[in-house]
């Protein structure tokens, strides 16, 4: 098949020659010229990296969400069991010390430091 001397570019619509057109492996050539098939490729690049990073983002955040999910419950017990081992340790040594409910059930250490009155 006889090369054309000229092609239209899909993109910018200008007339140029067909060396002005990137060739395909299996013969003939694009219909972006090369100016446009270059500008197109870039756009394409930044397009697929913008979602490879959007989609590690998301991975992470659910990753991150999964062990959070995971720690909560298993920090609240600890919490639960390290509370209710001071409680019996004040109760055995027969010191008045009550932790009053909401102290069992998520309020900050810092918060709840142990007061001697
Ligand atoms: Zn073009």
């Amino acid at each position: 098949m006889k090369e054309p001397e000229t092609q239209v570019c899909r993109d910018c619509g200008e007339t140029k020659p067909y060396e002005a057109f990137v060739k395909r492996s299996k013969g003939g050539r694009l219909t972006r010229c090369k100016e446009c098939q270059n500008a197109y490729a870039r756009q394409r690049r930044a397009e697929r990296k913008a979602n490879a990073l959007e989609a590690l983002r998301l991975e992470r955040k659910s990753k991150m969400e999964r062990l959070t999910a995971e720690a909560v419950p298993r920090l609240q017990a600890e919490r639960r069991t390290y509370l209710e081992g001071v409680e019996a340790h004040y109760q055995r040594h027969e010191t008045y010390r009550v932790f009053p409910a909401e102290f069992l059930h998520g309020v900050p250490m810092e918060a709840s430091g142990p007061s001697y009155e």
